[in-house]
């Protein structure tokens, strides 16, 4: 018989949920706005420390609204970090940009500096300045903000921080999802918290997020009659959903202590380990680890790569990913331009995304644990 399936990362409700969603069935607010909504709102500017936010349907859709409130239209640059899912390039190409991806640092396996200015000076030089930027904090490390926000200053490119796998991270003490103009992110399944899908937008700007809410209830005029001077989209979060996000904000301060300490017991775990290794927080960073990632070196590991480990882990039942694969190598994304050297690849290649759930119990990391030793013969 097979072993019972461990999870790479699946929903951990908290136990209040559903009085929130009870609570809107008992009040007939069944419907895309209403008390949750609001409350779900606020829940996340007190905890992220922004001054506004808006609950929307998903993470994808803050960052096609971002983009559309910033003037991003056909031929317009966009740069994007490579290494990342492809919600952060897809809403490019919906308003006929063209994404220019760059690829990662070694230190946080995010958007590199060096690069990203290397590409807006190019395509300066070709007067083709990028409308905007979007870097990420993959698997909830934050990313190089205080050079990333330094360069967009002096070129003057506003910034949408995609924080969709970071809600919990920070750096000095200023939530990840604040450092740029607008923030984004994503209540999905997999997420650290969920609303089964949802995501939303945070912005010191009290008048994006007013557009952005505009934006995502079809964009209504003011007035008697169904009114449209803009085209409008259906990107709000059901007061449904935002209930669930209530009870789930309730223990977010949980799920980030958990899931950082399945990540410490990996790390100590693999400490004696050689070629195992770990992405880390840069000085004065706090990362949510909502997944922890390793990366096998076949030249240390005495020749097992991250293939023996996956097959292992299949045969055992537990659930694993690749990384990430960079966005310059993907078919539909491969004609647009790449600055970068090759890191992002390597990660690709090397990575494995290891189960990193909050409800994971101690036997399950153990079991977790063995299987790799078992292949890595340590
Ligand atoms: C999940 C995710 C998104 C998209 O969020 P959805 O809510 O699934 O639309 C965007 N960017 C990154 C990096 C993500 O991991």
């Amino acid at each position: 018989m097979n072993k019972p399936k461990i999870w790479l990362s699946s929903p951990h409700m908290g136990g209040k949920e559903q009085e929130f969603v009870k609570e809107a069935f008992d009040t007939n607010w069944v419907a895309p706005l209403g008390p949750n909504v609001d409350g779900l709102e606020q829940d996340l500017v007190a905890y992220t420390n922004s001054k506004h936010a808006a609950a929307l349907s998903s993470g994808t859709s803050a960052i096609h609204l971002s983009l559309i409130m910033l003037g991003v239209g056909p031929g317009d640059f966009v740069l994007c970090q490579s290494f990342t899912f492809s919600a952060s390039a897809n809403p490019i190409v919906y308003q006929g940009a063209i994404p220019v991806f760059i690829d990662s640092e070694k230190d946080t396996w995010n958007m590199s500096p060096e690069y990203l200015e290397q590409a807006i000076i190019e395509l300066m030089a070709k007067g083709q300045k990028p409308k905007a930027m979007i870097p990420v904090h993959l698997y909830g490390v934050p990313a190089k903000m205080e050079e990333i926000m330094s360069i967009a200053s002096k070129y003057e490119i506003p910034v949408i921080e995609d924080a969709a796998e970071a809600l919990g991270s920070s750096i000095e003490g200023k939530a990840c999802g604040t450092f740029g103009q607008l923030g984004v992110l994503s209540f999905n399944g997999n997420k650290i918290i969920t609303t089964s899908g949802g995501g939303a937008l945070i912005s010191e700007s009290e008048e994006y997020i007013n557009k952005a809410r505009f934006l995502a209830t079809q964009a209504r005029d003011s007035a008697p009659h169904y009114q449209h001077s803009h085209i409008g989209y259906n990107y709000r979060m059901s007061n449904i959903c935002a209930g669930i996000g209530r009870g789930q904000m309730l223990v977010l301060n949980d799920r980030v202590n958990q899931r950082r300490s399945n990540f410490e017991f990996y790390k100590n775990s693999f400490a004696n380990v050689e070629g195992i290794s770990f992405v880390n927080e840069l000085p004065g960073s706090y990362a949510n680890r909502w997944l922890t990632c390793i990366l096998v070196d076949p030249l240390k590991t005495g020749g097992k790569t991250r293939e023996d480990i996956r097959i292992d882990l299949e045969r055992e039942n537990i659930e694993w990913r690749p990384l990430w694969k960079p966005m310059h190598l993907q078919p539909i994304f491969e004609k647009y331009p790449f600055f970068g050297d090759g890191t992002s690849e390597k990660l690709f290649e090397q990575g494995l995304c290891l189960p990193s759930g909050s409800n994971l119990t101690e036997s399950d990391l153990e079991r977790v644990l063995a299987a790799i030793k078992k292949v890595l013969s340590v």
